[in-house]
């Protein structure tokens, strides 16, 4: 099998072909640390997450770079609202986003390029196009991308040039979307960008980068000319990465990206969550609410990363029936009842068939909708089995134990769940020790104590189940 992706730039789903077999360079515009990421954010971050993952569990080797965009419009004017420099307004928000995507089990990137830490490559790139004739500097002192150097402009969007109005020019790092027309590569320092600290010396007098070129460079440094894969949410193709398209190849004259893929927004209520129009919720208040991270994990990649995906609560609460499942399934097979003297069973047919259709979904672009189908038919069909014969040879429990490793790769959502439920051997200790309790009022028939003792543990979210082998407890969310 090979991964199919549809591609931004080709419009269609086609074989995905790194420009060295077996290798994979992937860039992924990461946060503006202005504020903390929200969960449509975070559902972009798990797209990114889902690619690094499925290319991973396919043996590519796979170098992920995902910056941070430490200094822009945006970052300067939150300094100097708060009256900081960028680097200490930045810092927390850096800090809580590392926070946020350990909790929800974002792989690690390789390599978390910060722009403040390139603006010397920056002002190089930014000369060199200026000596090649593709960028310019005003009368405002900034420095401007010549669309109209650039024979391929709009291609990634679709957009016509044509009737390109030639030097009209954009000075902030976003503007209507449609509009093509010269940006600021670098732009000079006014007072709040001083204050900010973020003015920096150049031969164009002191200033700061732009938005695109900054990926641009920290994308070109960390992954060569050519990438084999670029990641964004749907609002960057045009103009973010129409416009990193033109500054790098009018740079290096080699193609940029081998397969753009963008990930469709998160919607509430209907409408785009967005800082904006100031309708987002965060990890943190979902945490707070008392859901727990793997069912946010599984709310945000439920869907295909084109599809449309709709935040409610019931949604979120479907989730996490579906993780309270997937862990029972998990706990109930790892402690099944096994024996060299068991029947064989239908475990090994059942997790090869789930293993193949679970990466046959992955394979068609990353389809996660059907993968998790494909996952939970697995635990349905395995549970029937085991109610048939609860007594399996080791092999057979084996064979499920794996087909559910080999999807959790990807998915994740069994080792996020497992790591916010893990509890300290003070807790397990606690806990034997109120079973015991309530076994001994049990026993006395004080049964009002030994449930007064149940109640106790239920609102520690400890659960307790009576089986021929004495009681169990769980944790659960
Ligand atoms: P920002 O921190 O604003 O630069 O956004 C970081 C990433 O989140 C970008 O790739 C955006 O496309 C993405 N993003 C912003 N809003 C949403 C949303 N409602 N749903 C999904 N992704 C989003
Ligand atoms: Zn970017």
């Amino acid at each position: 099998m090979t991964l199919n992706v549809y591609n931004t730039q080709t419009r269609s789903v086609g074989p995905f072909e790194p420009l060295e077999k077996g290798k994979v360079g992937v860039y992924a515009c990461g946060p503006t640390i202005y504020d903390h990421a929200h969960i449509g954010n975070f559902r972009t971050f798990l797209f990114f997450d889902i690619v690094h993952r499925h290319l991973e569990a396919s043996g590519y080797d796979v170098r992920f770079v995902m910056n941070l965009t430490d200094v822009d419009d945006k970052t300067i004017a939150g300094a100097v609202a708060a009256g900081l420099s960028v680097a200490d307004f930045t810092r927390p928000f850096g800090e809580a986003f590392f926070e946020d995507a350990a909790t929800l089990g974002m792989r690690p990137a390789d390599c978390y390029p910060r722009a403040t830490d390139y603006i010397e490559k920056m002002v190089d790139f930014v000369a060199g196009l200026v000596e090649s004739g593709h960028a310019y500097q005003a009368d405002d002192g900034a420095v401007y991308f010549s669309v109209a150097k650039f024979e391929r402009y709009g291609r990634l969007k679709g957009i016509d040039t044509a009737s390109l109005k030639s030097g009209a020019r954009v000075a902030q790092d976003e503007y209507e979307k449609e509009d093509a027309r010269d940006f600021a590569l670098w732009k000079a320092a006014n007072d709040g960008d001083e204050k900010a600290g973020a003015a920096w010396n150049s031969p164009w007098g002191p200033g700061r980068p732009g938005w695109h070129l900054e990926c641009s460079v920290m994308s070109l440094t960390e992954l060569g000319s050519t990438l084999d894969m670029h990641l964004g949410g749907e609002d960057l193709i045009f103009p973010h990465h129409e416009n990193e398209i033109a500054q790098s190849e009018a740079a290096t004259g080699k193609p940029f990206v081998r397969h753009w893929l963008h990930g469709r927004h998160l919607q509430l209520e209907g409408k785009k969550m967005s800082k904006s129009l100031g309708n987002f919720i965060t990890v943190r208040e979902l945490l707070d609410e008392g859901y727990d991270p793997a069912s946010i994990r599984h709310q945000l990649i439920s869907a295909h990363y084109r599809g449309d995906l709709n935040f409610t609560r019931a949604g979120l609460d479907a989730s996490r029936s579906a993780v309270q499942r997937l862990v029972d399934f998990a706990s109930r097979v790892a402690d099944a009842d096994v024996s060299d003297a068991a029947q064989p069973t239908a475990l090994p047919v059942l997790a090869a068939e789930a293993t193949e259709a679970f990466r046959a979904a992955m394979d068609n672009d990353l389809n996660t909708a059907d993968a998790l189908a494909a996952l939970f038919t697995m635990i349905a069909r395995v549970n029937g089995a085991l109610d048939a014969q609860p007594t399996v040879s080791a092999s057979d429990r084996d064979a499920a134990l794996a087909a559910l490793d080999h999807m959790d790769q990807v998915l994740g959502l069994l080792e996020v769940a497992r790591a916010s439920r893990a509890v300290g051997d003070d807790v397990t200790a606690w806990v034997e020790q109120k079973i015991l309790e309530r076994a001994e009022a049990r026993a006395a028939g004080r049964y009002a104590d030994a449930d007064a003792i149940r109640d106790e543990l239920v609102a520690k979210g400890i659960v307790l189940e009576d089986g021929p082998a004495g009681t169990r407890w769980k944790v659960v969310n």
